[in-house]
């Protein structure tokens, strides 16, 4: 921004570093700056620098409270950028620098930079913020999709529509990168029997950079131009193309930029291409291919995501030679065996799989939770069967969220003034918590009660924008939540629509469930959000439903879907309900992560015993739904969860929720409150995530290095 005042100069750099996304000093600066376009722009301060008029920044750079706020924002974010002494440097000493390289399809740091579509993104947005907190060497590799992932709005019929919009690069926190000898990082992928370029964009987190791969480029054909257009917006053919550059193309952009990592981490099979580029190279500088193979496992470590087949990517061989047909070079010789390493058959015939490829090139794998990492072992047995040697162990690394990102200003207020100032940089320590009982119940429930006015003051604006700006119709009205009750118990049920996260499970008995919502003096409402994927319409069908259940009068309007959830929403959502339901049907949710971020802001889980809840739950920290139903027939099991969830509703949550004493003050209720961000926060952190990642999966890989 050419036009800031001198005094301020550095606004733009600080809105273009997204640090300042987890640091409030640096957030009052633009929310003081102007609130209400903060608020229009959903936090997004380089459109916010863009908008704002020169009369504005010039009184706000002679304004001496405001430029207090300024000074002190840009002295952190100075701070945070040069080389201090951290975790990482304790631990390896101030000269080990040998970069990680994170490879992932998606990154969620901020809504602002719309390249993700849920939790796989959110878990690599809060590693790179946590990379950077704890001083590792971390780049991350991904693409720009300029059309980013799918708006969500809803049909009249509350059908869902996907509308995509072109991003203005002018508005994202994204530059070029440029390399050491000052020209834009351009480079060429070999896609069959063509060349496409790809673009390099960088974006900055503190000291943790990220490089975005994008194929929009004038010297493309059309239909290379749109191949990194949309997150998972194609056909296979388009998959497989986006992952071959992601893959060759991330190689390749590092190596332009001049890294070279010490370790590779595959963030989902997405990425596992990245083994064929660097195959080919080591058998360029002269290793034969079982050297080369050698090499690359030493050096790679793979996380799978999911239980769920379809989440595998697996591509039929002739569309892997069809795409791969100018990228083989010296590995030409060595193609069938190279092929072999991705060969895998699900029950459906041989296939090309992704996942078979990262696990048998990988010297560590990880789960993302213990059950996870037991289920995955049994799934993918055939190909340690096949191995020559046992093949990598499935270790258990329990996804965290990172706390700073997650948990609420007014909540992060709180603990300062009750467990000290510095909490931010202490909550990694189990017994720190145990003071959380010194915070009062009054001050508690009051900051608890804010941040449920803060998400019904949201809800209702957008219901106002939907109304006046999108011309929606009375019932679209009622169904984004325009009747519900700030004062009513409110479960919160965000993720994506899909079948095995069963979203229609609580409406199993809806009598039952109008007599809990509808209860004269202890209403309960829930708000419901996610999107399905744009090819799912059982999941769009399992959304509609829920949007009837919104506009039928028979629940009283305590219902409701928000829609086009994504990281601006789920804010809300985590810090703003009172209960956070999650009923998957086991063992199909690898981890879950919402339920984290809602229970670290005193928001208790309320939970099938699956992913992070199975090792979570400890007895009073939540309500463990467990239906025990006599058969594992899928419907016997629905009947029973659904039985269990309405028990705990009626006999548990609502009577403690609405056990209220003179001041209206839930004292059996603030308890488990409290048990919840005890228990939650210094486990089911980043921080505590991240450190795993290093001691048992790169560490191996650092130290064969520094050795050698
Ligand atoms: C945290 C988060 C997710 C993942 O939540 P799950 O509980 O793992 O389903 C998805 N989308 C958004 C926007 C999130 O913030």
């Amino acid at each position: 921004m050419d036009s800031l005042p001198e005094r301020i100069s550095r606004l733009s750099e600080l809105a273009g570093d997204l640090w300042w996304v987890w640091h409030f000093s640096a957030r009052d600066v633009f929310r003081v700056l102007d609130y209400q376009l903060w608020r229009a722009t959903a936090h997004n301060p380089v459109r916010m620098l863009r908008l704002l008029p020169p009369e504005r920044l010039e009184q706000a750079a002679e304004d001496p409270e405001f430029l207090a706020l300024y000074d002190a924002a840009i002295a952190g974010l100075e701070a945070a950028r040069a080389a201090h002494a951290s975790w990482w440097t304790e631990r390896f000493g101030e000269t080990n620098h040998r970069t990680i390289a994170y490879f992932s399809a998606e990154f969620a740091l901020h809504q602002s930079l719309p390249i993700y579509a849920g939790g796989l993104g959110v878990l690599a947005g809060d590693t790179c913020k946590e990379a950077n907190d704890l001083g590792l060497p971390f780049v991350g590799v991904g693409f720009m999709y300029p059309q980013g992932y799918f708006h969500q709005h809803l049909s009249t019929d509350g059908w869902q529509l996907e509308t995509y919009e072109r991003l203005d690069w002018a508005d994202a926190p994204t530059d070029p990168a440029i390399r050491s000898d000052g020209s834009p990082c351009v480079v060429a992928v070999p896609l069959g029997d063509r060349t496409v370029l790809a673009a390099v964009w960088q974006v900055q987190v503190g000291r943790v950079r990220l490089y975005l791969l994008d194929t929009d480029l004038e010297e493309n054909a059309p239909w290379d131009r749109a191949l990194s257009a949309r997150l998972y917006g194609g056909n296979q053919e388009t998959r497989i193309q986006q992952e071959i550059i992601l893959g060759l193309g991330g190689v390749r952009a590092l190596e332009a930029m001049g890294i070279s990592p010490a370790v590779w981490h595959l963030n989902e099979g997405h990425a596992a291409f990245v083994v064929l580029q660097r195959i080919k190279q080591l058998l360029e500088q002269g290793s034969s291919f079982d050297q080369a193979v050698e090499e690359v496992r030493r050096t790679t470590v793979f996380t799978t995501h999911t239980p769920v087949a379809a989440g595998h990517d697996a591509f039929p061989f002739h569309l892997v030679e069809t795409h791969l047909a100018g990228a083989w070079g010296t590995l030409g010789q060595y193609r069938e065996r190279f092929m072999a390493l991705g060969l895998y058959d699900n029950g459906g015939g041989p296939l090309f799989n992704m996942t078979a490829l990262a696990l048998r090139v990988s010297g560590a794998v990880n789960a993302v939770s213990r059950l996870h990492a037991q289920v995955t072992t049994r799934m993918w047995q055939p190909i340690w069967e096949t191995a020559s040697d046992a093949g990598p162990r499935v270790r258990a690394i329990t996804n965290g969220v990172h706390v700073p990102t997650w948990v609420a200003p007014d909540l992060s207020k709180l603990f300062e003034k009750h467990l000290g100032f510095d909490w931010r940089e202490r909550y990694e320590d189990p017994a720190f918590w145990d003071r959380v009982v010194e915070i009062p119940d009054a001050e508690l429930w009051s900051v608890r009660r804010m941040l449920r006015t803060n998400l019904f003051a949201f809800v209702r604006e957008r219901a106002r924008q939907r109304w006046t700006q999108d011309r929606v119709s009375a019932a679209q009205v009622v169904a984004v939540g325009m009747l519900l009750d700030p004062d009513a118990l409110t479960i919160g049920f965000a993720r994506r629509f899909t079948g095995y996260k069963r979203p229609e499970l609580i409406f199993s008995d809806p009598d039952r469930l109008a007599r809990i919502l509808g209860a004269a003096k202890r209403p309960v409402q829930i708000v419901f959000a996610g999107k399905a994927h744009p090819a799912d319409d059982v999941g769009k069908g399992h959304l509609q439903r829920v949007f009837h259940r919104a506009v039928d009068p028979t629940f009283g309007g305590r219902i409701a879907f928000v829609d086009d959830y994504d990281l601006h929403v789920a804010h809300f959502l985590v810090q703003g309900c009172d209960v956070w339901l999650n009923n998957p049907r086991k063992p199909l949710e690898a981890s879950g992560t919402s339920g984290m971020k809602a229970a670290m802001n005193g928001v208790p889980h309320l939970s099938i015993g699956d992913g992070w809840w199975a090792e979570g739950y400890n007895g009073s920290n939540g309500w463990l739904i467990e239906g025990r139903p006599a058969t594992d027939d899928p419907a016997a099991v629905d009947v029973a969860d659904a039985d269990a969830l309405y028990r705990l509703l009626e006999e548990q949550v609502v009577p403690a929720f609405y056990d209220r004493d003179r001041q209206d003050v839930p004292h059996r209720w603030l308890p488990i409150v409290r048990e919840a961000i005890r228990s939650v926060v210094p486990r089911f952190s980043t921080r505590r995530m991240v450190k795993e990642y290093v001691e048992s999966m790169y560490e191996p890989a650092l130290q064969k290095v520094t050795t050698e």
